[in-house]
């Protein structure tokens, strides 16, 4: 694949070749680590020896990772469906190997990114897949350090496929996205929430943050406002963008998380003596 891009180390999104810093990693959500800006082809990540890895998570949906990890290291997922499928917060980096993998998966019709921190390789990942549409949440669209033909814009919700719905949460970006996935879970329905709603290492709770390196949390508004636009979605388990998941009964526990959250936030909690 020729390198007419290059890709930040931080955080993984792709830039042109004359970049000279990430805003994405200058902004407070994210960070330029104390070594300073640094920068990677996908000839050098694949030479240091990253590749890919797909498995099957539930049934039409894989995750994919690199091993070892790069970036933020996150995790990227494929919703497959009889007509068409999406790929999810895609990486930062991609190989032949993935490529073919997904391919005999049925390709991709969509690729979409909860938000900017997890672009990724999205224009590569396009090219390299047929040149599938990349969709950017139109309130984030500054954040776009590769723009390319292959992007569209898009508001509030949009049904890309049948039962796979693309929901704009807001809170940790404006634009910021969840996938509802209503065959999810054995038709209990599945919350693609990355880091929109984060599951916590605990797999029974979640947290709502700004940002999670620089630990901001969110406003209480700002968590009721999750709230509210995923009302309407019924799900039993949520898959965050690292490796943690709540299994099951994620509904409540999203509620139950949300109301500890709004009253540490407001004062209503503390532990103060
Ligand atoms: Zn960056
Ligand atoms: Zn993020």
């Amino acid at each position: 694949m020729p390198d007419d891009f290059k890709i930040c180390r931080a955080c993984g999104v792709e830039h042109p070749p004359g970049a000279v810093v990430c805003d994405i990693c200058l902004d407070e959500r994210q960070f330029v680590p104390r070594s300073g800006q640094a920068w990677a082809t996908l000839a050098q990540l694949a030479a240091e020896g990253v590749q890919t890895q797909i498995r099957e998570v539930e049934e039409n949906l894989f995750e994919i990772t690199t091993a070892p990890a790069i970036a933020i290291g996150h995790r990227a997922f494929l919703v497959a469906t009889p007509e068409g499928n999406l790929l999810w917060d895609p990486l930062g980096f991609l190989d032949a190997a993935a490529v073919s993998r997904i391919q005999a998966l049925g390709g991709v019709r969509y690729i979409a990114a909860s938000h900017p921190h997890m672009f990724g390789a999205q224009v590569a990942w396009s090219r390299a897949l047929g040149d599938a549409t990349v969709l950017v949440a139109s309130l984030d669209r500054a954040w776009l350090a590769r723009p390319d033909p292959v992007v569209e814009f898009w508001q509030d919700d949009v049904e890309l496929l049948p039962g796979v719905t693309l929901i704009r949460v807001g809170g940790h970006f404006p634009g910021s996205a969840v996938v509802h996935v209503a065959s999810g879970a054995g038709g209990k329905g599945v919350l693609l929430a990355s880091d929109s709603i984060s599951a916590n290492p605990d797999g029974a709770t979640v947290a709502f943050m700004r940002s999670y390196p620089n630990r901001i949390p969110l406003s209480a508004k700002a968590v009721e406002t999750i709230l509210h636009r995923i009302d309407r979605f019924a799900y039993d388990r949520l898959y965050s963008n690292v490796a943690t998941a709540v299994e099951e009964g994620a509904d409540a526990a999203v509620r139950a998380s949300a109301k500890r959250h709004i009253g540490w936030i407001t004062g209503a909690h503390d532990d103060l003596i």
